[in-house]
């Protein structure tokens, strides 16, 4: 059991903001993840979002733009050329909002479960003894 909230450092990413402390941008760029946070110095570089938020950004746009078209074809039957001009526009929009904020949830998810090094738990010390004990007094 993790004492970070998984939905609050979520919720964090899905506003762009740290999941640790929730005031510094997590990017320093559209997705670009920055270092560490500018406010809380957490480190951000452990993350492994990878494909992810692009995954699940087509999931949720596809179920979006893809339910909108069809009640619109079923209410209103346009021509092909309104759809054509309608849907891709918003198919692009939708995902360059969400990919951002879908990408700062991931990232929540894996800080708050201490994955890939969002642990904190210290590396095990080396098991080596201090220099002066392995020489012998002459
Ligand atoms: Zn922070």
């Amino acid at each position: 059991m993790s004492d970070r909230s998984t939905s609050e450092a979520m919720l964090r990413g899905v506003k762009l903001t740290c999941p640790a402390c929730g005031q510094g941008r997590i990017f320093s760029s559209y997705l670009k993840v920055a270092d560490a946070c500018p406010k809380c110095g957490e480190e951000l570089h452990h993350q492994r979002a990878d494909d992810l938020p692009a995954y699940i950004t087509m999931f949720i746009t596809g179920h979006i733009v893809v339910g909108l078209v069809m009640m619109v074809e079923t209410h209103f039957s346009p021509e092909f050329w309104v759809h054509a001009l309608i849907w891709p526009p918003m198919v692009l929009a939708l995902s360059l909002f969400l990919l951002p904020r879908v990408k700062g949830a991931a990232i929540g998810l894996q800080w708050a479960q201490r994955m890939h090094g969002f642990g904190g738990a210290p590396e095990a010390a080396p098991a080596i003894a201090p220099k002066a004990a392995l020489t012998r007094p002459a």
